[in-house]
């Protein structure tokens, strides 16, 4: 498909390598982009800017199942017989979709990224990454209310942080354990989960200290919690939350529901463990807060933080300053104890990996049940 004579689509290089001319902030048009995410062509030649250009095919994610769509070639070309005799002609063989099976079609000859446009609801198309996320479980985007600066820093901060796992704007996330996806921060399942509704809630900005979030992503963070308390109190469930700041980039809060049998003597039974292990685990009080314990200058500090909720009330917050040797898989050590979820076995989380269906399913499901409760659906 020739759409050149509009020019190029913006954000066509998303995901991508650049060009190799100065891409000015207002190369592209952002219908074009709209047009060519819902038409998805296989093939898609553009011209105009007097370069031969080809990206990474990309494919036109747009459901869950991320291989059920077919990939695209983005082919920009130069002007014909140009004196720096760039490429300007190409020549390829092309098989009809309908003489192809369906398997044949969705088969990408090799790596592929995400598609790189932005949903039509995003008008400067400078948050496409989170945006092409997002549109894949049709969540809600951020409000309108972002002002440039802030998404300006985010793709930005993508750029930078484009291979971290948690970071959204990177394209090999595992977006099938996407669940819901706020302002400032998003809900995902874990990868090899301690129990099923295993849960991470993670924040937009690339910081690895919850004491170090902006004050609307730590509001955003909150309310996940309350609506993750209120979700598993339905179910006979309480909820611990922890943190370890150590050895990640990108924070991240664990969920793990527990049963209310086992909940009363959470605190006892973690403080008991830690000691066990050689670490000393602080109590603090209900009505304090992190930041006073570790203030955000000296958060260069390792800590690991843990809260325990009973029946949607707080019943235990805990803190370990770490300094020294600290076992990376503590939260789950914990959790795994024999006095609270008894599962020895699952402390690894390689273990507890299920497959990629699985995974789909499992979302689907939380989704479904959770909704009720999502603030970011309201
Ligand atoms: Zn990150």
């Amino acid at each position: 498909m020739y759409l050149g004579k509009w020019g190029w689509p913006k954000g066509g290089t998303t995901h991508a390598k650049p060009l190799a001319i100065t891409e000015p902030d207002t190369l592209g048009s952002t219908s074009l982009a709209h047009l060519v995410r819902n038409i998805k062509p296989r093939y898609h030649f553009a011209g105009l800017y007097g370069v031969h250009y080809e990206r990474l095919p990309y494919r036109n994610i747009q459901i869950l199942d991320v291989g059920s769509t077919h990939i695209t070639r983005f082919i920009g070309l130069s002007k014909v017989d140009n004196d720096k005799k760039l490429k300007w002609l190409y020549a390829f063989n092309i098989t009809p979709a309908c003489s192809m099976t369906s398997k044949k079609l969705m088969t990408s000859p090799g790596p592929v990224t995400a598609c790189p446009y932005a949903c039509p609801f995003s008008e400067d198309g400078t948050n496409q990454n989170f945006f092409a996320m997002g549109s894949l479980y049709g969540l809600k985007p951020p409000q309108s209310g972002n002002d440039r600066r802030g998404v300006k820093k985010k793709k930005h901060a993508g750029v930078l942080q484009e291979c971290c796992c948690f970071c959204l704007t990177n394209p090999n996330i595992q977006r099938q354990l996407l669940l819901s996806i706020g302002n400032h921060s998003y809900l995902t399942l874990a990868k090899g989960g301690l129990v099923e509704d295993h849960l991470l809630i993670i924040p937009m900005e690339h910081v690895a200290a919850s004491v170090n979030l902006s004050e609307s992503a730590e509001k955003e963070v909150e309310n996940y919690k309350l609506a993750l308390i209120e979700y598993f109190h339905i179910q006979d469930l309480n909820v611990i939350f922890f943190e370890r700041n150590l050895n990640s980039p990108h924070l991240q809060i664990q969920v793990v529901p527990i049963p209310k049998s086992c909940s009363s003597g959470a605190v006892k039974t973690i403080i008991e463990f830690a000691s066990a292990q050689g670490l000393k685990f602080t109590e603090l009080s209900k009505f304090s807060v992190l930041k006073q314990v570790v203030p955000k200058k000296t958060s260069k500090k390792s800590y690991f933080y843990v809260e325990i909720f009973n029946n949607k009330e707080i019943c235990g917050k805990l803190v370990h300053i770490i300094d020294g040797n600290f076992p990376l898989q503590f939260g789950r050590m914990m959790l795994s104890s024999k006095d609270l979820l008894n599962l020895p076995d699952h402390i690894d989380w390689k273990e507890c990996k299920i497959s990629c269906d699985e995974e789909v399913k499992a979302a689907d499901k939380f989704r479904r049940h959770f909704k009720k409760y999502d603030f970011t659906k309201k």
